[in-house]
């Protein structure tokens, strides 16, 4: 499964990384970012200090086991803006 985020629709409330710390992340911008860029799709790493790509760009691999939070998370997202590709 692979995840991004419509940073246009995204309220800054933080709650995705409260749910998934590990895949989601706030920047200075107020907005919030999924960690893995779709530099290193396909890869295990992590996030590693680089901003990811807005939006679709950014779509990237969920890492294993993390599926469910990341679920939870575009669930409660308020602003809709949490979109998974299967
Ligand atoms: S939960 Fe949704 S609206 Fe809230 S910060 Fe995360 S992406 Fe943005």
């Amino acid at each position: 499964m692979k995840v991004w985020i419509d940073q246009d629709l995204c309220t800054g409330d933080g709650l995705c990384e409260e749910i998934a710390p590990d895949v989601f992340f706030g920047l200075d911008d107020g907005l919030f970012y999924v960690k893995e860029s779709a530099g290193k799709f396909g890869e295990e790493k992590l996030f590693d200090g680089e901003a990811n790509p807005a939006g679709a760009e950014g779509t990237a691999r969920i890492p294993d086991g993390l599926d469910e939070a990341v679920i939870e998370a575009a669930e409660e997202c308020p602003g809709e803006c949490i979109f998974i590709e299967v």
